[in-house]
């Protein structure tokens, strides 16, 4: 059965029917994680998760597989090792949406790092982090700065640093490992919501959750359940009567998207704001993104926007540090905002809230696992599976995920993946398609760029008409578990922040193939038409 809501009848009864090792409440990368990581020890697994797949924190962080370079200077050593030692595992498991990106941290005069603490606190970074002596930093002195970036201002400049980072795409790591996960016997379910939980001889052996597109209840029991929801993990607590001790605080960050031609950055960077916090200004295709800000947030959790204060804050820092480019509010093309679910310490500002993970078990066996980073994904799912393991009494495979590659990731080395992508490009003739479209695919669907070509002959051979669209739209139906526009331009495609001007070409188009896909009805086809244009809007109105 393909990983499809085409079959979500079929999917409602087995979480109805069966009983499971383990439920996992959430569907981002901790989620997502865990599932795959217990589906491979011989578990018997489900998760759910109340929206889409990632549309929690797991589509809206900066996109970057990194070992967090600002935790060394808050003595986060063990955190810095860890992710940063993962950093390499993760891109060898999904080459395609995990690439190495080089990362510049300018140096300025009155900046929070001087010349030598920055190649001190890069060196020990890359030693913590067991980076290959080739790709260890690298320190410039101000003309070498500028001719890696010529948009630096070089009046303060003093000289740089170049590190080795990893950007990805979150949400795209999220799908294919729900992909993975459900290749290998999980059942994974967008749009159920956990609502209460199951309780025998007062342990949790289950949930009471909604079905929010049919809407009806659905008992699901398991032997385990983990609460992986993000920055609702605290209401689940609640609802479970165990929120004491540790809390979240939530903080927000945003993200500003620019066109290219607006900031065209040639060099990822790394750098300072007056209030003496980083950001990062990243450039990727047609576009430039700049982030992130951090501060406490107490507002619905549910939908986080990028207000003026956001906006006034990043535009300030980018304008400084790059002055020839001065954008304004009108430049901005989209922005994202997230939530992160940090665990609350007195006295601590947002940035200097620890970015570890935290496992909460509650007196009635309730798993919560929060904190983190979306590097670390890998190894908090082994802690938590080893946990239930041990809990359940029973023997389980070992962890097998350090050499488990995603979906779609699946090459030897660097060399089959750069060959596969040629082939790919190879056929772009025979196919009749574009060889940017096919180079767009490759990074994020990778080796399963196969089954979209299939789909775009077949709609070529029947006369349709943007193939293209089409094809990648079926694809997210019959194989990603996309239902709404939003799943496919956000979570699915990520077009609404980084090819906007073109994605509102084709909202009618992709939302008329999801209507004959699901046999919608005029009045739903219409209302999620609507739902994805006020998405569209939201991303530039700001408050
Ligand atoms: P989420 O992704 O929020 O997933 C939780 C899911 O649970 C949600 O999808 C939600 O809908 C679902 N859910 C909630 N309640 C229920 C319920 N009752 N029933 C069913 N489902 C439910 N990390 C990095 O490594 N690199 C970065 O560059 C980076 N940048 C960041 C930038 C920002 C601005 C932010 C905010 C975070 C960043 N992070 C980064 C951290 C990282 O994004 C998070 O640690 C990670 O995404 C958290 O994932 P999660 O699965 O725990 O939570």
């Amino acid at each position: 059965m393909q990983f499809s809501n085409i079959n979500r009848s079929a999917f409602t009864s087995t979480l109805h029917n069966e009983h499971f090792d383990l439920l996992v409440i959430g569907g981002g990368i901790t989620g997502c994680g865990i599932a795959l990581d217990a589906a491979l020890r011989g578990m018997k697994v489900a998760l759910i998760e109340k929206n889409d797949f990632a549309s929690g924190t797991s589509s809206r962080s900066t996109k970057l597989i990194h070992g967090g370079l600002r935790y060394l200077k808050q003595l986060e050593i063990k955190l810095v090792h860890d992710v940063g030692s993962e950093r390499a595992i993760v891109h060898r498991l999904a080459r395609h949406v995990v690439i190495p990106e080089k990362m510049l941290l300018p140096i300025v005069e009155g900046g929070s790092l001087g010349k030598f603490t920055t190649s001190l606190g890069l060196l020990v970074y890359d030693l913590l982090a067991g980076v290959k002596k080739e790709e260890r930093r690298k320190m410039l002195n101000k003309h070498e700065t500028l001719k890696e970036e010529p948009l630096l201002g070089d009046e303060k400049l003093l000289g740089g640093g170049l590190y080795f980072e990893y950007r990805t795409d979150d949400s795209r790591l999220v799908i294919e490992m729900a992909k993975s996960a459900f290749a290998n016997g999980a059942t994974l379910l967008n749009y159920i919501e956990a609502e209460d939980f199951v309780y025998e001889n007062n342990q949790v052996k289950g949930v009471k959750a909604k079905d929010l597109m049919a809407g009806n209840d659905i008992i699901i029991k398991a032997n385990h359940v983990v609460n992986a929801a993000g920055p609702w993990v605290d209401l689940l607590r609640k609802t479970n009567q165990s929120l004491k001790g540790k809390r979240l605080q939530l903080t927000k960050g945003v993200h500003l998207v620019f066109p290219f031609h607006k900031f065209p950055l040639k060099q990822a960077a790394y750098f300072d704001v007056v209030d003496g916090r980083m950001i990062f200004a990243i450039p990727r295709n047609n576009i430039t993104y700049v982030g992130t800000t951090d501060t406490v947030y107490n507002q619905s959790i549910d939908s986080p926007r990028c207000d003026r204060n956001d906006v006034d804050y990043l535009l300030q820092a980018i304008n400084i540090m790059f002055p020839t480019v001065q954008l304004k509010v009108e430049d901005i093309e989209s922005t994202w905002a997230g939530l992160r679910p940090l665990i609350h310490e007195d006295g601590k500002s947002a940035s200097e809230l620890s970015r570890k993970d935290e496992v909460m078990i509650s007196e009635t066996g309730l798993i919560s696992i929060a904190g983190g980073k979306l590097t670390g994904y890998r190894l908090m799912a082994e802690k938590i599976v080893d946990l239930v393991g041990k809990k359940s009494g029973k023997q389980w495979r070992k962890c097998k995920t350090k050499n488990f590659s995603i979906s779609g990731g699946e090459f030897k080395d660097e060399a089959e993946f750069q060959q596969s992508r040629k082939n790919f490009l190879d056929q772009a003739t025979d196919y009749e398609i574009d060889s940017s479209i096919i180079e767009q695919w490759f990074y994020r669907y990778g080796k399963n760029t196969a089954d979209l070509l299939a789909i775009h002959k077949s709609l070529k051979e029947k006369g349709h008409n943007h193939t293209e669209e089409l094809a990648e739209v079926q694809y997210c139906v019959t194989h990603e578990m996309a239902v709404h526009p939003n799943d496919y331009f956000i979570r699915r495609t990520g077009k609404i922040f980084f090819e906007k001007p073109a994605a509102e070409q084709h909202l009618n188009t992709v939302t008329q193939c999801l209507a004959n896909q699901f046999n919608w009805s005029e009045t739903v086809h219409q209302q999620y038409l609507s739902e994805v244009k006020n998405e569209f809007e939201a991303v530039t109105h700001f408050v």
